[in-house]
């Protein structure tokens, strides 16, 4: 992943979140040139998927890919989870269980 370039004002706020709130705080940062890296130690892999999950999420970001999400659940008003793409991926999977399930 590519870091995230940041300013002073920045890291007091990482620095802070990492002090009150660290997951929060886990991420890829570029300051004057030197990478920090925040991650928790000795994570397991699916706590890891999980904080990426949860990161793109409160990012609005497409929790499988990662791209920006523009559209809105007309329903919630919230940012959807995936991006189109995906979304359709996971809708065609839905159909697609729901008629085998028909078909029984
Ligand atoms: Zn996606």
């Amino acid at each position: 992943m590519e870091p995230q370039k940041v300013g002073p004002g920045q890291i007091d706020k990482i620095a802070d979140d990492l002090k009150k709130d660290p997951e929060k705080s886990i991420g890829n940062y570029l300051f004057k040139g030197f990478r920090i890296q925040i991650s928790k130690y000795k994570a397991s892999g699916a706590e890891r998927v999980q904080q990426l999950y949860k990161r793109r999420r409160a990012q609005g970001l497409c929790i499988v890919c990662g791209t920006k999400v523009t559209r809105k659940n007309p329903l919630t008003g919230k940012l959807y989870r995936l991006c189109d793409e995906h979304r359709a991926q996971i809708d065609q999977k839905n159909k697609e269980k729901a008629k085998a399930k028909k078909g029984k």
